[in-house]
């Protein structure tokens, strides 16, 4: 009996049109990455009207990375000329703006254009911008970010503020700090990186704080003229550097995190007595003391928050507020807290990946529809019944206290051996198998007990069922899961 002829291969693709959404770090890491490998064929579709995503949205007094700058920087464009080991946001941003030129994937970016919307029909992806482009792919590699959508708090009355108020990541600059009385309200990251930076300049700040956060004591020494001579003469000692940032948080706080209890130990003691030691009125101390685990939201960075709270004319304002009026915010204690300016650093929404662009897959199912329960991605870069769709930073990326970047540049590595199949003409559509899916969820979840993250606090990091949005493994193993895709975890159609 003779078998069945073997399908004849097909041959391989040199005409694949890919899109991509978002020009932030991640997509723009995406395009320099197509480029390197001959895939030319694309568009960065950016909704506003530079590139830098976080970068460009955050201006506020303060911003600098809280990850060393050596390991924030792509590992094939280290950079010598950082100045501190957590550089100055807008020094980020150039640094973004030289990539993508250097790259010449500036060029490749149609500003002002918002993907509203992107079907899967025929085989083929079919986009549409807020202004009616259109665009036909092969692949939509969505770089659309996570920490992108200001969240405002729902406190009566904010509209009702009769000076200046705006998000964080608006900031208003042409509103008046020095002499004024600055109100904050809340103590995340960006809140803690802000009240250093404007104390002295203003008459009166007061943070508004729900939450007490743990506080570890970094340092942020600027880099001499003869350290950076050093890095650019001697580019073996930035990669030095590099690979040393990377193995101490791998080595720590990476494991702490995930269930290494002696190492979160350690870290749980630098907090408590960075506390202890430097704040030193005993009621403040109190105030400032969280009643949850070091590290249970994201853990902050810096040597100037507590001296910074120390100072006569800044304020920690615990009671909880009732409502914003005219003249300030009022507490529940009826106190009214006078202000001239009130800033929100109240966050984003990181669990709105990739929305409110409409993305429908196979059968016309929406995304929406897949995740109505919660975010389910395969290994953070893909979703079953959307083929040839990919995400950067999706759900479930190991984020948190870490270099963002070197996680974009494992997804997009393994996403790109996805479109190899494609490329060299082995199938013409990949996504993940649903059940392959399903299983890596119910591990993810399983391996969530472990974490620090559900130890007992609220955070950023919790979606509506309670679950964090986080890799509950080792860092390693998510190194190592990446490598290469298993083949058979995928339906190749
Ligand atoms: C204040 C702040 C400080 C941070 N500090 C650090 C740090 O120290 N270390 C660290 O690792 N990470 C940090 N992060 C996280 C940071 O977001 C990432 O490091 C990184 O910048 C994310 O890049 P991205 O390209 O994935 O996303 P983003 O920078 O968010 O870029 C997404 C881009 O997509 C565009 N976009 C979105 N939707 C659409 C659409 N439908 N159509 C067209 N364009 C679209 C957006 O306009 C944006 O330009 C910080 C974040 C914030 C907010």
């Amino acid at each position: 009996m003779s078998s069945a002829p073997a399908a004849a291969p097909k041959a391989a693709r040199s005409d694949l049109r890919f899109a991509v959404i978002g020009a932030g770090m991640s997509g723009i890491l995406t395009a320099i990455e197509l480029k390197k490998r001959g895939l030319g064929n694309f568009t960065i579709y950016e909704k506003a009207d530079r590139l830098g995503g976080t970068w460009r949205d955050n201006t506020y007094p303060g911003l600098s990375c809280d990850v060393p700058s050596h390991v924030y920087a792509y590992s094939f464009e280290l950079n010598p000329e950082w100045s501190h080991r957590f550089s100055p946001g807008a020094e980020i941003q150039n640094y973004f703006e030289g990539v993508a030129r250097k790259y010449g994937v500036d060029r490749d970016i149609r500003f002002n254009s918002e993907i509203v919307r992107a079907e899967y029909q025929g085989g083929r992806w079919q986009l549409e911008t807020r202004d009616g482009h259109r665009d036909t792919v092969d692949f939509v590699i969505a770089a659309t970010g996570v920490l992108h959508k200001p969240v405002h708090p729902a406190i009566e009355g904010l509209d009702s503020f009769a000076g200046p108020c705006f998000h964080s990541a608006r900031w208003d600059h042409s509103a008046t700090l020095d002499g004024q009385r600055v109100g904050i309200i809340g103590t995340g990251s960006t809140a803690i990186q802000i009240v250093p930076a404007i104390a002295d300049r203003v008459a009166k700040l007061s943070l508004f704080q729900r939450t007490a956060q743990w506080v570890l004591p970094l340092p942020n020494p600027a880099y001499s003229e003869g350290e950076k001579a050093m890095y650019r003469d001697k580019p073996e000692l930035l990669q030095q550097s590099y690979v040393h940032w990377t193995r101490r948080f791998v080595d720590t706080f990476a494991r702490a995190v995930v269930g290494d209890q002696d190492e979160m130990a350690k870290i749980e003691q630098a907090c408590r007595d960075n506390l202890e030691q430097n704040v030193h009125d005993p009621d403040l101390r109190e105030r400032l003391r969280p009643n949850y685990r070091a590290a249970c939201k994201r853990l902050i960075m810096s040597d100037t928050f507590y001296p910074a709270m120390q100072k006569p004319n800044v304020d920690l304002v615990t009671e909880s507020i009732e409502r914003i009026e005219p003249a300030g915010v009022r507490t529940r204690d009826g106190r009214l807290h006078a202000l001239d300016v009130l800033v929100l650093a109240t966050g984003f929404d990181g669990h709105n990946f990739v929305r409110p662009m409409q993305v429908v897959g196979e059968g016309g199912r929406e995304l929406d529809q897949a995740w109505a329960q919660a975010n389910e991605a395969y290994r953070s870069v893909a979703v079953p019944g959307f083929p040839n769709f990919f995400m950067l930073v999706g759900p479930n990326s190991p984020i948190g206290n870490f270099s963002v970047i070197m996680i974009s540049e494992i997804q997009i590595a393994y996403i790109l051996q996805l479109v190899d199949l494609v490329r060299s003409g082995k199938c013409d559509a990949v996504a993940p198998k649903a059940a392959a899916t399903a299983r890596f969820n119910a591990d993810l979840r399983a391996a969530m007990q472990g974490t620090v993250w559900v130890s007992g606090c609220r955070s950023w990091y919790l979606d509506k069922n309670g679950n964090p949005a986080l890799w509950p493994w080792s860092f390693e193993r998510f190194r190592q899961e990446m490598q290469a895709p298993d083949l058979s975890e995928f339906e190749l159609t």
